[in-house]
């Protein structure tokens, strides 16, 4: 497969259904791994208390974000839980020009757009060990009023069935575990001849090496 030209880096999409510890998962993979970014993206959700305005996510207006739509300033885009969330398509393709390998953490509306644009994206996909765990993991999460906790397991079971179209599935019930699986991924991505050959065009030139063609 050939890398999208232009880019050298490397793409990740990472999704999951809430309450399979994505966010922390990512997070703790983002302070090991200093040359992937995290795509922050837009939405028209209110900030939860503690976020902060272009840290976890650059805050709108939906009229704003329509008309962002309308300009294709997203490089993919969905409703989700009835807000709209997006990712800039500018900031994404400047970091990966220069080299920089870019996450999103986006659903799986967003990681089917991706894909038809950056084919050699590796999607991953996180899953909770067990229904209970999720179940457990939901109810930690702020209020526990019995509609929202089963609105969000139904949410959840949505999200789970689009598993089968990511590349690479990561089961999060040792921490560590998932954590050095999803270093794997990230090392075995960097490694594949098109990412290589993009970010080491000289290199590969004077040893002659040229891609197959397909
Ligand atoms: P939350 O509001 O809890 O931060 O996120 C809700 C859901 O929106 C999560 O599943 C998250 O992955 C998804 N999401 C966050 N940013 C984006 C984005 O830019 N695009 C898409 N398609 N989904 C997003």
């Amino acid at each position: 497969m050939q890398p999208t030209s232009g880019f050298s880096g490397s793409l990740f999409v990472v999704a999951a259904p809430s309450g399979a510890g994505k966010s922390t998962l990512v997070n703790a993979l983002l302070a090991q791994e200093p040359g992937i970014k995290l795509s922050i993206s837009t939405t028209t959700r209110a900030p939860r208390p503690g976020e902060v305005d272009g840290r976890e996510y650059h805050f709108t207006t939906s009229e704003d974000f329509l008309a962002r739509t309308e300009r294709e300033e997203f490089l993919e885009w969905a409703e989700v839980h009835g807000n709209y969330y997006g990712t800039s398509r500018l900031m994404v393709e400047k970091e990966m020009k220069t080299g920089t390998d870019i996450l999103l953490e986006i659903d799986w509306q967003g990681a089917r757009q991706v894909k038809k644009q950056f084919p050699d994206a590796a999607g991953i996909f996180i899953l909770p060990p067990s229904i209970a765990a999720l179940e457990e993991r939901l109810h930690k999460r702020g209020t526990d009023e019995p509609q929202i906790i089963t609105r969000r397991l139904l949410a959840a079971g949505g999200e789970i069935a689009h598993a089968p179209e990511f590349e690479y599935v990561i089961i999060n019930e040792e921490f560590n575990v998932a954590l050095s699986e999803m270093r794997s991924i990230v090392q075995a991505t960097r490694s594949r001849f098109a990412q290589q050959a993009a970010r080491n065009a000289s290199l590969f030139a004077q040893l002659g090496i040229h891609a197959q063609q397909s």
